[in-house]
């Protein structure tokens, strides 16, 4: 150590201090910037769905080494969690649209239920009804008329007597099946009270149009043959909707008038109301 040495001390004092801590920071930045910024960037990527995160592959630092391993178990936790809502949610949503299609399917057999008869498929009177009503209102609004036929099974009590109900039902399906048949989709058909039905002709027919269909209807329940009731007939009663039915219950009285007089008249058999007669309402 010569004195200029010794002078020169603080000198290279320094320069040895400031490669130390340089070479100190480096060895930092190795072993705890670097992982942290790596470990930061993983998060990053996880935040924005960016691919699989990096983690830092090797750290001599304790705790960056537990800090990435929290990461990492949050971030499977996270991720499992995440696919555990999403199928979730699918199924949800499955569950939803089933239940809506089942919900769609109670109400259109609710409403089956409330307009139809459950024996014949026909409609019932409450919609009947319903229908006399709207056929009404239009009838006054423009003119355009429409035929009511009510028709009755004839001697219908004899055939449960003889054969029994459950025959009588089958007869009243079979006598279902031939209004079907003889009449148009448009038509409205419907089972009116036990073995009495009504037909409603909504398209403006004339007398004779309506006579010529209760005339087929008739002649058809005639000639078919019933499995075990053999022959039955029908009486119908028709009117034509004039301006002066303003009610269903006083239209529905004026053909019960004209079936009354079918019945009178030997039964099997169609007659027509007379226009303009005068009935309650
Ligand atoms: P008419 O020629 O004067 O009409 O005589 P009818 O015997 O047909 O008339 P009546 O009113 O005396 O008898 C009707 C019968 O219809 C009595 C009733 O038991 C029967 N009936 C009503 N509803 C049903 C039903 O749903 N099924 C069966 N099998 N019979 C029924
Ligand atoms: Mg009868
Ligand atoms: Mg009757």
């Amino acid at each position: 150590f010569t004195p200029d040495f010794i002078q020169a001390a603080p000198r290279w004092l320094g320069a040895v201090a400031a490669l130390v801590s340089g070479l100190l920071a480096l060895g930092l930045a190795h072993t705890v910037s670097r992982p942290i910024e790596e470990l930061a960037d993983a998060a990053r990527r996880i935040e924005l769905r960016a691919g699989e995160p990096r983690y830092p592959q090797t750290t001599r630092v304790l705790e960056v080494q537990q800090l990435a391993q929290s990461i990492r178990s949050m971030t499977a936790s996270l991720l499992a969690r995440e696919q555990e809502l999403e199928t979730l949610n699918h199924t949800l949503e499955a569950q939803v649209l089933q239940r809506t299609h089942a919900l769609a399917a109670a109400n259109d057999e609710l409403e089956r239920l409330a307009t139809h008869d459950a024996l014949t498929g026909l409609h019932n009177r409450r919609h009947c009804d319903e229908r006399l009503a709207e056929c009404i209102a239009v009838g006054q609004r423009t003119g355009r008329a429409f035929a009511l036929l009510v028709l009755d099974a004839d001697h219908f009590k004899q055939i449960n007597d003889r054969f029994g109900h459950a025959t009588g039902d089958a007869v009243l399906q079979q006598l279902a099946h031939v209004l079907r048949t003889h009449t148009r989709g448009t038509d409205l058909l419907a089972r009116y009270g036990g073995e009495e039905f009504v037909v409603v002709l909504p398209e403006n027919p004339t007398r004779d149009e309506a006579m010529a269909v209760a005339e087929k209807i008739r002649a058809a329940v005639e000639s078919a043959t019933f499995a075990e009731a053999g022959r039955v007939t029908m009486s119908i009663g028709l009117c034509i909707w004039e301006p002066t039915d303003r009610s269903v219950a006083g239209l529905v009285h004026r053909a019960d008038l004209a079936l009354y007089q079918a019945k009178h008249l030997g039964r099997n058999r169609v007659e027509v109301a007379p226009a303009g007669l005068v009935a309650p309402t």
